[in-house]
Order: C-alpha cells, then structure tokens, then sequence
C-alpha cells in the first residue's frame, strides 16, 4: 500500500467516474458542438450564479487566459507573494501577458483590503496601470487557508472604488466553501473571474473551470485558441468533471477531518517545530532536528508514505480522495514510532 499525500493532483478516476467518461455523448468543442463540456460549462456556471464557464486543460491556463482578458501589456498584476499564478505558472504572467505584478505579504497567502489600497499606483504616467487584483482561496502555500467573506468584500469594494477587475484562482475553492460553510452564488457575485480545479481534490483526471459574464467568457474563447488550448471532443473529459460536481464536493469534509488527525499527531513530535493551522485539506509543517524536510521525507518514503519537502524547513501533506481510513491510520502508527 502506498500512501501518497504529495498532491490531491494524484487522485485516479474510479470506476463510476470511468463508466461516466466512456459514456459521455462527445462532439467537437472548438465548433461549441461537445454536449458534455457544454452542460459541464454551464452546470459549473450555474452554481456560482455566473453566466458562462469555459473548460480548459489545466488551472494554469484558466488563471492566464483571466489575466490575459483582464489586462494590458505594463499594467500591474497585485496578488500575495506566495501566489501561484506568480511562483507557479512559469512566469506567465509575464510571459503571456506582459504585466508586471505587484506582490503583497499577506498573512498564509492571505491579503487585505487595507494592503490592497495601499499598493494601487497613482494615475502617473511614470507608474505601471494597476488594473488586477488576484486572490487564491485556499491558498496553497498557506496551508490551505481560507478567506473571511468579510475581507472578500471589503477588497472587492476597493476594487469597485478604483475600477480593478477582481479575479479568483479557486484551485481548491470547493475545500473553503465546505471548511466555511460560504455559499458559491456569493463567489459568484463578488468575483469578475474565477478559476476551479476539477483535477484536485475533486478527483478529476484532467481538467479547469474558468467562470465569468458572457463577455468575458467569449473573449476567454479567443484567447484559449491562442494559447493552444481548443480541445476537440474533450468531453470525455468533461463527462468526468460533471461526475465530480455530483459527487465528490460534500465528502471533502473527510479530506479536512483526516488533515486534523494527522496534524494533531505531527504537533506532539519534538522534531515537529510548528504546523500551520489546519483548515482544510493540506498540512505544512516545519522540521528540526533529527530530520531535515528532505531527510524526513525520505524517511517516510521507507514505509511507503508519500510527501513533499515545499522549503527548506516545510514538508507538506495533501488529503485527497485516493485516501482510505487504513491509510490514516497507518501514517499516525507511523508518525508515533518517529
Ligand atoms: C494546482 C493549482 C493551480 C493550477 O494548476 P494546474 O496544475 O495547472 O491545473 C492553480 N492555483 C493553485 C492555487 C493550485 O494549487
């Protein structure tokens, strides 16, 4: 048995999931013609209250195609420091849309509104044109933290006051919704963009969500075609992503419980010197002597439990649906005998 906790990238489709992609009525996309990616779209658009989703390849693209339809070449991007659309998507932001960014320190990849006011440049020519504010819920490098709906809306009332699109990298959205009890029609309210994973912890083999109004939606379109990402009969893809809304989103309340029990051992280790705080499916912890974080990995790799070394004093772990209880059960004996 090998107990993978490196990602909830690592889920794979069951059998109801397979049956569901093997099934699926397919077409193709880039002429608007899958019937699944299309009831997928507009399922996905549905919940959050929004008028149009597009399905893409991956978070990465969904994150860069929003920037691209959200900004100029030299406006400025503010996002937190540990964000992924800045230290994860291979400087595409840059890349792709030739804006600058403007990194703030938030509290575990959390920002402010107050924080956010403060870094929008003066109408100067000498000044990049702040015209994007990016937040990540949960924050990944944050330990899988969540945003106060307060604070979503206090940012979005500066954004309002000086006319800032609003976007919303929601890889783990689903986690913050359930761990919050927030309701998804108010993300959709509040957010002029926002991106969902399918292929994290809800178990999809491949697959984003990138949700807007129909304008955004049809320039996103555009620019996914650039980007290389107009797939054919991808519905097969699809068809996985609509299993998934069904079924997977309330069981993520296990996913968090599991986080809980886990951490709750780990915080008893004297090599163990802080675990962030455990909100939803990730646990980060820092590592001392005897161990490194690498060290420890390669340690828990000898009884086959799989996790990942994020710094150099942090290992992470990631519940996810591959997960069984035996398997919980076997990390805490493991972890208690260290
Ligand atoms: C995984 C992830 C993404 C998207 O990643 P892809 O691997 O490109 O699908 C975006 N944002 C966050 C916070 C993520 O964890």
């Amino acid at each position: 048995m090998i107990i993978d906790f490196r990602s909830d990238t690592v889920t794979k489709p069951g059998k109801e999931m397979l049956k569901a992609m093997a099934e699926a009525p397919v077409g193709d996309d880039v002429f608007n013609e899958d019937p699944s990616i299309n009831s997928l779209e507009s399922k996905a658009a549905e919940m959050f209250g929004m008028e149009a989703a597009i399905f893409c390849p991956s978070g990465t693209m969904t994150n860069q195609i929003a920037i691209k339809c959200h900004t100029q070449p030299g406006d400025e991007v503010i996002c937190d420091t540990s964000s992924h659309i800045y230290q994860y998507e291979g400087g595409g932001i840059a890349f792709n849309s030739a804006a600058s960014v403007k990194l703030l320190t938030g509290h575990r990849g959390r920002i402010t509104a107050k924080q956010v006011a403060d870094s929008i440049n003066a109408d100067d020519v000498h000044k990049a044109h702040t015209s994007l504010v990016c937040l990540e819920n949960t924050s990944n490098r944050g330990g899988g933290s969540c945003y106060d709906m307060d604070e979503i809306l206090n940012i979005k009332q500066v954004c309002k006051e000086n006319d800032l699109k609003f976007h919303l990298d929601g890889a783990r959205l689903f986690n913050a919704l359930i761990a919050k009890k927030q309701d998804a029609k108010q993300y959709g309210k509040e957010f002029d963009s926002i991106s969902i994973c399918l292929s994290k912890s809800l178990g999809c083999p491949v697959g984003s969500l990138l949700l807007g109004d129909k304008n955004f939606i049809k320039k996103a379109r555009r620019i996914r075609k650039a980007f290389g990402g107009g797939m054919r009969q991808a519905g097969y893809l699809a068809a996985a992503g609509i299993y998934a809304l069904d079924h997977n989103i309330d069981r993520l309340t296990t996913d968090h419980e599991w986080a809980l029990v886990i951490a709750e051992n780990l915080i008893k280790k004297d090599f163990v010197t802080e675990v962030m705080p455990v909100e939803t499916n990730i646990i980060i912890f820092s590592v001392n002597e005897p161990y490194t974080p690498s060290s420890l990995v390669a340690r828990f790799k000898e009884d086959n439990i799989l996790s990942y070394a994020i710094s150099p004093t942090q290992v992470r772990l990631v519940m996810h649906l591959d997960i069984s209880p035996a398997m919980v059960d076997k990390t805490i004996e493991v972890i208690n005998k260290l």
